[in-house]
């Protein structure tokens, strides 16, 4: 606290990232990063851009990678919006296409930046309780008759930190009986096995879908998001992103994304083998008796019915194993675990088998 900060950034409750530790050897299983490196084309695209041209501004339109964007999706590029991580997109969306005055609504097990965002931007928020299998309950996604104090809907699908996703028609529902109200579909872990909301753009001009480089394209350093709808949104975002940072990705992101979203058959290689060996994980960690929600992310959601969370957590810690864990009501018994390499996850599962055949932890209860 000082003097000299204003009343907003005096109440303000940042985000807290997950941990990126300076330790060698570690298996960091922990912030979702893919586990296989991003498309050689794209470090060739990028360093043929470290040259002189470095002087000159970027695109501030980006326009070549909301082509290739557009070029993937059946899209045109008025109908796509790019930014420095989708978290910057969102912080948009959250400034730009929400209503400050009526309350937002979204789950209240999810990603914990959208309160994060509500907070900065003074933005009314409701969240609604998952179901007990920890699910989003879509029935209290659709209003009531008459009910019309909703000022936007938020959720990801699949949801973070739970990996359960969606079927297509579950959020075509929610976007078709909230016509006034932008509705965002965050589908940062879509290309792990869900179903993307793309296809409905054309037909529904209140339906906003983010997506990420940082997940399935292998690029969380390079910081590229970008949200996908009707022109008069991406309008929106426009005019809120160029009164703020008119150039918010720099020529070395833009050539890597552009070259990421092209390089379509070293994505799919390298999301198949995530999707596999997180078929594996989830078979080892049940054996070793975990509850292991279904997911269709890059990562798990899994309990122990007689291993405290939190010390589970800190167990394979001292193993140089970290994971993300929550200390959060409902979900402070679990560890969300990222998919790493088949390596990565066998030596996660013995790690887990000499905590459990040992006394490092002990049971709950005891
Ligand atoms: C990782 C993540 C993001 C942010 O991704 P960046 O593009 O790296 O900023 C957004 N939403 C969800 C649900 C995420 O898990």
């Amino acid at each position: 606290m000082s003097r000299y900060w204003n009343s907003l950034v005096a109440k303000l409750d940042p985000y807290v990232p997950g941990e990126q530790p300076r330790i060698q050897n570690l298996i960091k299983l922990n912030t979702n990063e893919h586990p296989y490196g991003p498309s050689p084309k794209v470090l060739e695209a990028i360093k043929a851009q470290t040259n002189d041209s470095l002087r000159l501004y970027p695109d501030p339109t980006a326009l070549e990678l909301r082509q290739a964007i557009g070029r993937r999706f059946n899209l045109v590029p008025e109908q796509v919006f790019v930014g420095n991580g989708s978290d910057e997109v969102l912080a948009h969306v959250f400034h730009a296409l929400l209503k400050h005055d009526q309350p937002v609504l979204f789950p209240d097990i999810t990603y914990s930046f959208y309160p994060v965002y509500c907070g900065l931007y003074e933005i009314q928020y409701k969240t609604l309780p998952l179901d007990a299998h920890l699910k989003i309950r879509v029935e209290d996604y659709l209003p009531s008759p008459g009910d019309r104090n909703v000022g936007g809907i938020i959720f990801p699908n699949p949801n973070a930190p739970t990996g359960s996703a969606h079927a297509l028609g579950d959020v075509e529902r929610i976007v078709a009986a909230n016509p006034d109200v932008v509705v965002v579909v965050d589908e940062a872990y879509v290309d792990f096995g869900a179903q993307s909301a793309v296809s409905l753009i054309d037909q529904y001009p209140n339906l906003l879908v983010v997506h990420t480089l940082s997940k399935s394209r292998s690029l969380a350093g390079l910081r590229v998001g970008y949200a996908m709808g009707h022109p008069d949104l991406i309008q929106g975002l426009d005019r809120v992103k160029n009164s703020f940072n008119s150039y918010p990705l720099d020529r070395l992101a833009l050539a890597g994304a552009t070259a990421a979203i092209e390089d379509q058959a070293h994505f799919e290689a390298t999301r198949d083998a995530v999707v596999r060996t997180r078929g594996m994980l989830t078979q080892g960690l049940e054996q070793l008796g975990f509850e292991v929600l279904p997911s269709t992310a890059n990562f798990v959601f899994a309990r122990h019915p007689a291993r405290d969370g939190a010390l589970l957590a800190s167990a394979l810690r001292e193993k140089n194993i970290i994971v993300r864990h929550f200390k959060k009501p409902r979900i402070d018994q679990y560890l969300r675990i990222t998919i790493g390499t088949d390596e990565q996850c066998a030596k996660l599962l013995e790690a887990c088998q000499s905590i459990l055949n040992g006394s490092a932890v002990r049971s709950i209860g005891n």
